[in-house]
């Protein structure tokens, strides 16, 4: 998957390039990320990336010829039609089943904002889509960004060590995950459960499957509503 993302900070991308699962994929190749600057299409002596808004106000917004022209240069390099996305709170709020959908895209357009936004004539123009990553307001689209990016790379295939942990996660069946221990057996008199010691395998299976309903049903219920639950799954539970 190739992946553009026009912003004013690349080093916030480059940053989330060099760590984990997302930083290995990247220099595997399994995700391709380029970075284009509006900063590196100004004309003036001073790169302005800036301008007063229309019937004035508070705030500015971005420069529209250098966004403009830094959208059009991402559009050149990337070999397939890119989805077009402006992170804004405005816009659809991301989940996971909205990390799927994008995850199957072969290529995206990330735009950032900065300031006050962006003018809405280069939304109606140049974007396809609006995202949110939750209803709360941050200085710039780059942490949203990076959140898409780093949620779509763990389910690119041979990201992730063993593609099955991304199968296993919170909401990939619509459930919250079950919890994990690791060594020691003991932590200050917490013991790890014992069926987890047991080798039965089908029987921590089920008190996995136990474990991930009964969180979800404590934590979010809502989630409920859209699970069903297989054929397989149903059976371990009647076992
Ligand atoms: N004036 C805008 C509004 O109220 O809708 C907010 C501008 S915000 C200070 C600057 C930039 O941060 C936005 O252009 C957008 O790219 C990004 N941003 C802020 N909150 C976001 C969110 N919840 N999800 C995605 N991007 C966000």
């Amino acid at each position: 998957m190739r992946i553009d993302v026009v912003t004013l900070f690349p080093e916030f991308i480059a940053a989330l390039l060099g760590c984990g699962v997302t930083g290995r994929g990247a220099v595997r190749g399994l995700i391709e990320v380029a970075c284009w600057n509006p900063r590196d299409y100004t004309h003036d002596r001073h790169q302005t990336v800036d301008d007063r808004p229309y019937g004035g106000g508070p705030g500015m917004l971005m420069k529209v010829q250098p966004l403009r022209d830094a959208i059009d240069a991402a559009r050149a390099a990337s070999p397939q039609r890119a989805r077009s996305i402006y992170l804004s709170p405005q816009g659809r709020r991301l989940d996971q089943a909205g990390v799927r959908e994008l995850a199957r895209e072969p290529a995206l357009l990330l735009v950032c904002g900065r300031y006050e936004g962006i003018d809405e004539r280069l939304i109606e123009a140049e974007i396809d889509e609006e995202w949110s990553i939750g209803d709360y307001v941050l200085s710039g689209g780059e942490l949203a960004a990076a959140v898409i990016i780093d949620a779509v790379a763990r389910l690119a295939p041979g990201v992730l060590g063993n593609a099955a942990s991304a199968e296993q996660d919170s909401f990939a069946d619509g459930l919250l995950d079950c919890p994990h221990y690791t060594r020691p057996e003991a932590i200050d008199g917490r013991q790890v459960p014992g069926v987890l010691l047991s080798g039965d395998h089908a029987a921590i299976a089920r008190w996995r499957l136990k474990q991930a309903l009964g969180r979800t049903w404590l934590r979010r219920p809502e989630l409920l509503a859209g699970v069903g639950l297989d054929a397989q799954r149903r059976a371990l539970l009647d076992e």
